[in-house]
């Protein structure tokens, strides 16, 4: 079987044969949160889609490095060069300090990214933590003519640069286009012209987020993280930039010119973006009333929502579809996606025990579909075809456990290692039941446990009923004698 793996370029709007810059090695950058709010649907699919291709890679034989940033400054409202930045304003609105936002929302995306059952990224920058290197990538800008410094804020001068290269190459924006589309400065802007994007900002008095630069006590654009920080972990040029289509313009294609001013390359080899989540047909949005948080989705604690979701349903929903298709959710949906993971789960528990024919020939079927999903992973990260191909698998592991066909040991071979390495290793979908219930779970155990030493007593077998309770001890457990038996309770 062949590894060769075909990844849709953004830039380039083809499938590409993917080559790795270093064989063995594959290098992958992906925007992560501005952390000023608790994660969303948003943020559950780019969450996904990237830990789906890092588990892909890392089955493939290669060491991967992740990076995914968090992003704790510079980002103002509404994504502009104006307003107040994100995490400032949650601060104030909270009274708080912007890193105990930046934060508290950090441990919350991480605990659901964990429910999500999403590998953590192989290094995790702030952007707060990296002013020096930003503050570095606008001097190179500078010397390389592509930037201006305008009453301490310093700006990047997008006709100068598009007159030496162009810009627009991601999105397919002419600047014509944008300039067209583009209001006037209101007279009131530092900026030359409305197409040009800040790198450094100059703090105004009441801005508590700010740093010592060449050019004022301010802070970074919010685009210049992302060209400083995936160079200093990936290098001058790496194999994969993702993140929302949303992010397209102007984010991505601001980092690909403040690459190409300040280090002579783009930068990046293959850019892939995913493609966004709608509800009920709508866009995600606090003004639709449809705004959902992973936490309510979890919980159910949304009026949209006719019940809560296992955080296993929403990944397998979100594999449902390709990546680059919109997504739906609706009630409906997720529900077909609970029964669907339920019918797929209990298949992996069921293949472990299936009898084994040696005589039987090999099944032609098994081997078929092997090769589908792999053909389909390998696709451009087609997901949904690997499910389908895994529901075939599920209808002949239930033929099997029924004796309706016979298999031989290497058939059952290969059956386990697609629901351990496909199933459970790349897509990362696992029984959620049990993490809900291991409270219940230790909970039971214990008593039965308990349970074989009263009887073990009733029966005046000393011997084991003082080896339950020492074995009980000695793994923090301490059990109370009462005249129903016994209390349990953790050794403090
Ligand atoms: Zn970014």
């Amino acid at each position: 079987m062949s590894n060769n793996f075909y990844l849709y370029n953004t830039l380039t709007r083809t499938k590409e044969l993917f080559k790795p810059i270093n064989p063995d090695r594959v290098g992958i950058y992906v925007c992560g949160p501005t952390v000023y709010g608790d994660a969303h649907l948003g943020h559950a699919r780019p969450g996904v889609t990237y830990d789906v291709l890092f588990r892909l890679f890392k089955h493939l034989g290669y060491k991967v490095r992740y990076v995914r940033n968090i992003t704790d400054v510079g980002h103002l409202e509404n994504d502009a060069d104006e307003g107040e930045d994100k995490i400032a304003k949650k601060a104030r609105l909270e009274q708080l300090e912007p890193m105990e936002v930046a934060q508290f929302y950090t441990l919350r995306y991480h605990d659901a990214m964990r429910k999500l059952n999403t590998l953590p990224p192989s290094i995790e920058p702030h952007a707060s933590g990296h002013i020096i290197e930003q503050i570095e990538v606008v001097k190179k800008i500078f010397d390389a003519g592509y930037a201006y410094e305008s009453n301490g804020s310093v700006y990047f001068d997008v006709q100068k640069y598009n007159q030496d290269h162009k810009y627009g190459v991601l999105s397919g924006r002419s600047i014509e286009d944008q300039i067209s589309n583009t209001r006037e400065l209101d007279g009131q802007s530092d900026k030359h012209s409305p197409l040009d994007f800040a790198l450094w900002k100059k703090a105004s008095a009441e801005h508590i987020m700010r740093w010592p630069s060449p050019w004022s006590d301010g802070f970074p654009g919010w685009h210049l993280e992302c060209s400083a920080m995936s160079e200093k972990y990936l290098g001058k040029e790496f194999d994969i930039h993702g993140g929302g289509m949303d992010l397209m313009f102007p984010h991505h294609e601001c980092e690909i010119a403040q690459n190409t001013a300040s280090r002579g390359t783009s930068g990046v080899h293959y850019w892939m973006h995913n493609n966004m989540i709608t509800i009920e047909g709508k866009k995600m949005g606090k003004s639709y009333g449809n705004f959902i948080t992973l936490d309510e989705l979890f919980s159910g604690s949304h009026p949209k929502l006719q019940q809560a979701y296992s955080p296993m349903t929403v990944r397998f929903f979100i594999l449902q579809a390709h990546y680059r298709s919109p997504l739906d959710f609706s009630n409906e949906s997720l529900q077909a996606a609970e029964k669907g993971l339920k019918r797929l789960m209990q298949a992996a528990k069921d293949q472990l025990n299936l009898p084994v024919q040696e005589s039987a020939p090999a099944v032609a079927e098994i081997a078929t579909i092997k090769s589908h999903i792999y053909e389909a992973l390998l696709d451009d990260l087609n997901t949904p075809i690997a499910v389908s191909e895994l529901f075939n698998l599920v209808t002949i592991v239930n033929k099997i456990k029924d004796k309706a066909v016979e298999i031989n040991a290497d058939d059952k071979a290969t059956i386990n290692a697609l629901f351990e390495d496909i199933v459970k290793g790349v897509l990362g979908l696992e029984d959620d039941r049990a993490e809900g219930s291991s409270e219940d779970m230790i909970n039971g155990l214990v008593q039965m446990v308990i349970d074989a030493r009263v009887a073990a007593k009733a029966n005046k077998d000393w011997a084991t009923s003082d080896k339950i309770r020492d074995a009980l001890k000695a793994i923090g457990i301490q059990i109370k004698d009462t005249k129903d038996g016994a209390e349990w309770s953790y050794i403090e």
